[in-house]
């Protein structure tokens, strides 16, 4: 599962440079270099944290974040402030708009992504690295362990990636563009039929003791992983 992170960022070596690491570690980056590309790239899906430069052309990062923070749809986005500045004053004016955390330039890539770990970790009810429990079905993304019942179920790599975003996303219907864009990653290209073909290994996989129920075919739209009962047609 790879969590989206917008970059607002107007130098373009540096939006590279942090593009480039974030996909290395495991993240899908979108690049955006001023305050109108933010706004047109935030929508569907939104981000699951903003990187936000300080200094933009046609506005302050901190004036976006004030923005998104008053927002009902992106008030919860965590952002991390890039800045130049190590002011104390600047800080509190970021906090005050919201802000969720602080790198100074420079930072060195480990810096970054174990700040962005960290803030991902405390606004998220399900980190990364967080063993998640979906009614007797176990993920353990460390150990890299699936168990139902406590008995260890053999997930291929593609698999695990899917029941893990699907845990982490429930009751949510995905097409299946979007499954691919958040298991698979943008760069890489598969059909969609290929999508079709895991999600029949991962229900077989987990099949048993009912849970293959709850990867559920929503028509015409994609998948949903749900406890509920599908409703049953009445054609
Ligand atoms: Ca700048």
């Amino acid at each position: 599962m790879s969590r989206k992170i917008l970059v607002v960022e107007d130098e373009t070596p540096i939006r590279e440079m942090i593009s480039f690491v974030l996909d290395q570690n495991g993240f899908n980056a979108i690049e955006a270099s001023d305050i109108d590309q933010a706004l047109a790239k935030i929508h569907d899906p939104y981000p699951d944290l903003i990187l936000l430069d300080w200094m933009l052309p046609g506005g302050t990062g901190v004036a976006l974040a004030k923005k998104l923070k008053q927002n009902e749809y992106t008030r919860n986005i965590p952002i991390i402030m890039l800045t130049a500045r190590s002011d104390e004053d600047d800080k509190v004016k970021g906090f005050e708009a919201g802000v969720d955390d602080y790198v100074t330039k420079p930072f060195s890539p480990k810096e970054l992504i174990a700040r962005i770990k960290a803030v991902i970790r405390r606004v998220s009810p399900t980190s990364l690295e967080e063993e998640v429990d979906f009614h007797g079905l176990k993920l353990d993304p460390v150990a890299h362990r699936v168990a139902i019942n406590g008995n260890s179920l053999d997930l291929g790599p593609t698999e695990f990636r899917l029941l893990h975003f699907f845990m982490t996303h429930t009751e949510r219907v995905y097409s299946r563009e979007q499954l691919l864009d958040n298991v698979w990653g943008t760069n890489i290209y598969v059909e969609d039929r290929t999508v079709d073909v895991h999600i029949r290994r991962l229900r077989k996989a987990i099949s048993g003791e009912g849970h293959e129920d709850f990867v559920q075919t929503v028509r015409g739209a994609g998948y949903r992983f749900s406890s509920k009962l599908k409703k049953v047609s009445s054609l």
